[in-house]
């Protein structure tokens, strides 16, 4: 079942996106401050998916957010951001989220992103897929979405997830920015490519032994990133 958290504390704003969301065949649980969204997280642990207002009385979403990861869980989080606030999107994808939507959004670009972000996090994909991809210390396993460097256990949001399997999958090959955006985040993705820089400044900082001289995922001038083997 398709089950999403919707945290909002503007009533208006909140029904606008629970009867999108109901329409679209998701079962939709409603918080209005951050505080009941965590408790409504904990008692509903079959929540795949959670959008996430920023501006809040009380602890605010990014605070949220974090704490949502903090509680090891990897369900999708997408950040409600207002236009005006640029640097929230990145602040939000640092906190943990995987993506983000701008206010004002129409119900079909809000409906779009959380299909997007269900899909990866249902872990079915099109191609058939071992169980475990291996490659120097790293051992992804992509049944269990779990990742172990060295045998030790490295906690990845489902998109930092998918990028790994991406270039697991794509050794020694240079891919464009717009390759992982479309591959990790879909073809009706509506953002731009920068969220692909942010969550591997992310990603490299979990995975790589120095992430400011990166060795696993380095950076090819002009084209994009490469995962070395
Ligand atoms: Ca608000």
């Amino acid at each position: 079942m398709k089950k999403v958290l919707v945290l909002e504390d503007e009533s208006s704003i909140r029904s606008f996106i629970v009867v999108n969301l109901r329409r679209a065949g998701y079962d939709v649980v409603e918080a209005e401050t951050g505080e009941q969204a965590l408790e409504k997280l904990a008692a509903n642990r079959d929540v795949k998916l959670a959008l996430l207002d920023v501006m809040l009385p009380g602890i605010d979403g990014f605070e949220v957010c974090r704490r949502i990861r903090a509680s090891g869980s990897q369900i999708g989080i997408i950040m409600l951001t207002a236009r005006s606030q640029e640097t929230d999107k990145v602040t939000g994808l640092m906190t943990g989220a995987d993506d983000y939507v701008t206010k004002p959004f129409s119900p079909a670009e809000l409906i779009a992103r959380a299909e997007a972000l269900m899909r990866r996090s249902g872990g079915q994909d099109d191609q058939p897929n071992p169980d475990e991809l291996r490659a120097g210390p790293f051992c992804l396993n992509t049944r269990n979405h779990t990742l172990e460097k060295d045998g030790r256990s490295i906690s990845l949001t489902q998109v930092e997830f998918s990028i790994m399997r991406h270039f697991m999958s794509h050794p020694e090959t240079a891919m464009t920015r717009e390759d992982v955006l479309r591959e990790v985040w879909g073809e009706d993705y509506y953002g731009d490519v920068k969220i692909v820089d942010v969550n591997i400044r992310r990603l490299r900082m979990k995975i790589e032994d120095d992430a400011t001289e990166p060795r696993y995922i380095t950076t090819v001038r002009g084209v994009g990133y490469k995962w070395e083997k």
